[in-house]
């Protein structure tokens, strides 16, 4: 429906995008997510028409809703209602703009979007006025939204559960550039380099540097002070011995279960209630692995991770791409 190709913007001398491609199908919901200042903004900017643009070539396959629609009173009454009540705002209807507060404006900028009928909406960070629990919520209405609707979506977040959640795929972006693009699941067991893996996950994936050592009765990491075998089918092995980074994600390790075992030493334990972060040195460096609330850990005392071989992934240190095989998983 949406196909841009070579976007690509300089303020002044900083290149903000750095030549961009990227389709939209009919009625997905495309989600941009990075860290602030990587030049989502500017990208949905440059959809809307809003930044000059040189070089780049944009094929809309559908008008953009600027037609008129003709509604009766009583239709216009009933769609407000609809909107603000799905919004939580229909008591404040009779209010001026003056008499909102920054959260209660953003909802009623979101129902503005929404209620009309347009192929194509762009939503910059609507929900970043919103407390934690609306926040949530909103989120909500706002999946099932699109799901009764379908309507085209391209939506600009930096916050990863937003995107992992609302999104039917995800742009990962980072300095100008795309990283990764892809469904929330792939993104999150393929990430296709080192900061994709940080970046999606709360918290995001642990990186650790290791010596990898491909033998013919298999392969090792030392990381840390600890050797353990991986599954060496599973990557692009680049030669007998190599540095990399070993990316596990905090939710894979466990007290009990796995065939790697990781040894440290207890940091820090942060109770989240369902679960809890301990922070662990192996070897010097940091490693967070998310457990079980039941379990009792101290700041000092030493402990056994365990993961599954299958959960380990591998970049390559210089570039922080992927080394997963193609077909892996
Ligand atoms: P955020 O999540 O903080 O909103 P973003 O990813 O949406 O960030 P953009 O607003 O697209 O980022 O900005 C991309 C980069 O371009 C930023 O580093 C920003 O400082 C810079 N930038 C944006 N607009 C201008 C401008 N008019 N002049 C100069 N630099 C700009």
């Amino acid at each position: 429906m949406l196909s841009l190709e070579g976007l690509d913007k300089y303020f002044g001398s900083f290149h903000a995008v750095d030549e961009v491609d990227l389709e939209v199908a009919h009625g997905e919901f495309l989600v941009l997510v990075g860290p602030s200042g990587c030049g989502k903004s500017t990208i949905l900017r440059m959809i809307a028409g809003l930044e000059m643009r040189r070089s780049f070539r944009r094929r809309i396959d559908l008008p953009l809703g600027l037609g008129i629609q003709v509604l009766d009173r009583e239709q216009i009454e009933q769609h407000v209602v609809e909107v603000a009540q799905t919004l939580e705002i229909h008591e404040l209807l009779e209010r001026f703009p003056a008499q909102l507060s920054g959260g209660q404006k953003q909802r009623v900028a979101l129902g503005r979007a929404i209620i009309r009928d347009v192929k194509l909406l762009l939503m910059d960070e609507p929900l970043s006025n919103l407390d934690a629990e609306l926040r949530t919520a909103t989120r909500t209405r706002l999946i099932r939204l699109h799901r009764q609707l379908g309507r085209t979506t391209v939506y600009v977040t930096h916050d990863q559960v937003e995107a992992m959640t609302m999104g039917t795929r995800i742009v990962v972006m980072n300095e100008g550039r795309i990283l990764q693009v892809g469904t929330p699941d792939e993104i999150y067991r393929r990430p296709a380099t080192a900061f994709v893996g940080r970046f999606i996950g709360q918290p995001g994936m642990n990186l650790l540097r290791a010596k990898i050592v491909v033998g013919e009765d298999g392969s090792v990491a030392e990381i840390g002070g600890n050797r353990v075998a991986i599954p060496a089918r599973r990557f692009e092995l680049q030669a007998a011995s190599f540095d990399a980074l070993v990316g596990i994600r905090p939710e894979h390790l466990s007290l009990h279960e796995g065939e790697i075992v990781l040894e440290g030493r207890v940091e820090v334990v942060e109770s989240l209630g369902r679960e809890k972060l301990v922070h662990v040195d192996l070897g010097g460096q940091s490693l967070t692995a998310a457990i079980d609330s039941q379990q009792q850990l101290d700041a000092d005392q030493s402990i056994e991770l365990r993961l599954d071989p299958d959960a380990l992934q591998l970049f390559d240190p210089l570039t922080e791409r992927s080394l997963l095989a193609v077909g892996s998983c």
